[in-house]
C-alpha cells in the first residue's frame, strides 16, 4: 500500500470533529438575535450541505458569499469546502464594478446575498457572466426579497433540510476558499488555499493564541468575537481555529462601534483581533467612554501598530500584541513573542518588542532578499525585501500566470515588504516597497514617521506619504487628524520630532516640511491607510 493509505486527509471537515464533540453546548451568538450551541451548529452545517446539493452545487463549483459576519457565514465556512465546492468571500467593500470582475474571474456558480446587498446584487446581477443561482440570507425570514435564481431563503430552507450529510474524502490539497487581494493597484488578484493548506493554518494558528506564555490569546474558557471582516482573509482564519477548540463565539453582523462594546460587555468577549483603524473606531465610541476593558486580549495586524495606540489601548485595560501577515499568507506569518530575557526586560523595552510584526510562526521560514536576487544579512538593520516559504502560502493568483512568477520568484514568496530581520527572529516591518520614501538618496520608513508622530499629544492619527521633489527625490507630507479642540502646526511638529533627530533614530530629512489637519485620511476597504488615494488627493490640491 501507499505509505500514507490509512493516513486520513487533512480536509477542514476535521476541524469539526473536536469543539463540537466535547462543548456541545457552548454558544455560538449573533448580534442580539441569534444563540445556539455548537450541536445546533453543527447540524446546521449539514442541512446547508444538503439545501447546496439539492440545489446542484457540486465538488469543484465556486460558492460565493456575500454577507457582514453572521453564524451563517461560519456554516459557510464549513458547508461548503466540505461537500468539496470552493468558498469565495467576496469583499463587500469593494466597488461594484470590482466586485462584479471578481465574481466572473473567480467564476462563481452560486451565491448566498445578505439581504442589504440585494440593491447591489440586483444592479450587476445581468454582467454575472457565470451565476447560476442564488440563496438570500436575511435576519428577517419573514422579508419579501426576490434575486435572480433564487432558490429560496437559508432559514427557511435549512429547517426543512436533512441535519445528516455524510462528507466526502477527498483529495487534501483540493482548493477550498478563494478570495481577492484588495487591489489598491490595478484589478484585484485572487489567492486560493487547499484544506490541507487551511487545515496547517488553524494548527499553527492554535499553538500560536494558545501556547505562548508572553501572549497567550486563546484557550478553550475564552470567548471569541472577530473584528476583521470574515471576507477578509477568513477573519484571519481565526474562526476555524475557534470552532476546533470549542471556544464561544459572538459574530457582531456589521460593524457598529457601539454594538461592539455592548457585544464585548454583554458575552464576556474576551479575545478579538483587528486592524488598528478598526480598534481607534471602537476607543472611540460613545459607550467606550470611561469603559474598563480589562481582560480583552486584541491581537493587531493589518497595518503597523503604533506606540500611541498600543498605550491608549492598555490604559482602557486591553492588552495589545501585534502579528503580521497578508492575504498570499492566509495570513499567518508572525506574532509578538517575549521570550525569557524580554519578559525580564523593561517596560518599555517590551512595548518595542511586542508592536513589532513578531517572530515567524512555527514552518515559516522568513529571509531578506535584496534587488539581485541575493539573500541579505539578518542583523536588525540591513533593509530588504522580506520573502517567505511556508506550507500555507497561495500558490499563485487565480489565471493571473504572469503575476504568478512575479509573486513566487526564486523560490520564495515576494510581500512586497521592506523590513529588517534581528537574530532573534523578529521581524520589524519598515514599509511597503512602493510606500517607503526615498528621499536624499535615503530611504526613509512612512510607517517609522507615522509612529514617532503619532506620540504628539494633538494627534489622533496620521499618514505620511512621499511627494515628488525637485531637490531631494521625494519628500515626506504629513497628513493629520488631531484630536477635538487640538491645533497643531508644522513647526511645532518639527519641535516633536528634533529630539528623535537629535537622538540619531532619524536624519533630519525625515521631518515633513508640509502638514495638512483634515478631518479624516482616506482608508482602503478593510480600513487600512490608502496611501495610494492619499498621494494622489495631495498632489491635486498642490496642483490646485
Ligand atoms: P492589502 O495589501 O490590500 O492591504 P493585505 O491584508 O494582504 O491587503 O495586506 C498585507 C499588508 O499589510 C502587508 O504586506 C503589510 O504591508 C501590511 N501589514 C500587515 N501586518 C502588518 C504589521 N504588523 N506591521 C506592518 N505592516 C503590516
Amino acid at each position: 500500500p501507499a505509505h500514507n493509505a490509512h493516513a486520513s486527509p487533512l480536509l477542514i471537515k476535521r476541524l469539526l470533529l473536536s469543539g463540537s464533540r466535547y462543548e456541545r453546548t457552548r454558544e455560538i451568538v449573533y448580534r442580539d438575535l441569534v444563540r445556539h450551541s455548537y450541536a445546533t451548529f453543527t447540524e446546521r452545517v449539514a442541512r446547508l450541505a444538503n439545501v447546496l446539493t439539492a440545489a446542484g452545487v457540486k465538488a469543484g463549483d465556486t460558492v460565493a458569499v456575500m454577507d457582514w459576519d453572521s453564524h451563517r457565514y461560519l456554516e459557510c465556512m464549513f458547508a461548503i469546502p466540505m461537500i468539496g465546492a470552493v468558498l469565495h468571500t467576496i469583499n463587500i467593500r469593494l466597488s461594484p464594478e470590482q466586485i462584479l470582475y471578481t465574481m466572473n474571474h473567480a467564476e462563481d456558480r452560486f451565491v448566498l446575498v445578505n439581504s442589504e446587498f440585494t440593491p447591489l446584487y440586483q444592479a450587476i446581477s445581468g454582467q454575472l457572466t457565470t451565476v447560476e443561482n442564488t440563496l438570500l440570507l436575511s435576519d428577517d425570514p419573514q422579508a419579501t426579497v426576490e434575486l435572480p435564481g433564487m432558490v429560496g431563503e437559508y432559514e427557511s430552507m435549512l429547517a426543512e433540510a436533512s441535519a445528516h450529510y455524510d462528507f466526502p474524502e477527498f483529495d487534501e490539497n483540493s482548493v477550498a476558499t478563494t478570495f481577492y487581494t484588495t487591489g489598491t493597484t490595478g484589478n484585484p488578484k485572487g489567492v486560493y488555499f487547499t484544506h490541507r493548506q487551511l487545515v496547517l493554518h488553524t494548527l499553527a494558528m492554535a499553538g500560536v493564541v494558545g501556547s505562548l506564555d508572553s501572549v497567550r490569546l486563546m484557550g478553550n474558557s475564552d470567548v471569541y468575537m472577530p473584528i476583521t471582516p470574515m471576507f477578509h482573509v477568513h477573519a484571519w482564519g481565526m474562526p476555524y481555529v475557534a470552532t476546533m477548540l470549542g471556544v464561544k463565539q459572538v459574530y457582531p453582523g456589521r460593524y457598529d462601534p457601539d454594538l461592539l462594546v455592548q457585544l464585548w460587555q454583554r458575552e464576556n468577549v474576551t479575545f478579538s483581533h483587528c486592524v488598528p483603524t478598526i480598534l481607534q473606531m471602537v476607543l472611540n465610541a460613545k459607550s467606550a467612554q470611561g469603559v474598563d476593558f480589562g481582560g480583552w486580549k486584541i491581537i493587531i495586524g493589518g497595518s503597523a501598530l503604533n506606540r500611541s495606540l498600543y498605550l491608549a489601548a492598555r490604559e482602557t485595560g486591553i492588552q495589545l500584541s501585534a502579528a503580521y501577515g497578508m492575504s498570499e499568507t492566509c495570513p499567518l506569518i508572525c506574532a509578538a513573542y517575549l521570550n525569557e530575557e524580554l519578559l525580564a526586560s523593561s517596560e518599555s523595552e517590551r512595548t518595542t518588542y511586542l508592536i513589532k510584526a513578531g517572530v515567524p510562526v512555527p514552518m515559516v521560514e522568513a529571509a531578506l532578499m535584496a534587488e539581485d536576487g541575493s539573500l541579505l544579512p539578518q542583523d536588525g538593520e540591513t533593509q530588504g525585501e522580506l520573502v517567505l516559504r511556508a506550507p500555507w502560502l497561495t500558490q499563485g493568483y487565480f489565471r493571473e500566470p504572469e503575476k504568478s512568477e512575479e509573486l513566487w520568484q526564486g523560490g520564495w514568496m515576494h510581500t512586497g515588504d521592506v523590513a529588517t530581520l534581528d537574530d532573534m527572529g523578529f521581524i520589524d516591518i519598515r514599509d511597503r516597497l512602493k510606500d517607503v520614501i526615498k528621499t536624499g538618496g535615503e530611504w526613509l520608513s512612512s510607517l517609522a514617521l507615522e509612529d514617532l508622530i503619532s506620540s504628539h499629544p494633538a494627534v489622533r492619527e496620521v499618514a505620511v506619504v512621499g511627494l515628488p521633489d525637485p531637490q531631494w527625490g521625494e519628500r515626506p507630507f504629513a497628513l493629520l487628524v488631531l484630536r477635538p479642540e487640538q491645533t497643531l502646526e508644522a513647526r511645532d511638529l518639527r519641535e516633536h520630532l528634533k529630539p528623535f533627530v537629535e537622538q540619531g533614530h532619524i536624519n533630519k530629512w525625515a521631518i515633513p516640511s508640509q502638514i495638512a489637519v483634515v478631518t479624516e485620511i482616506p482608508k482602503t476597504s478593510v480600513g487600512k491607510l490608502d496611501k495610494k488615494r492619499i498621494r494622489k488627493e495631495v498632489a491635486g490640491w498642490q496642483a490646485a
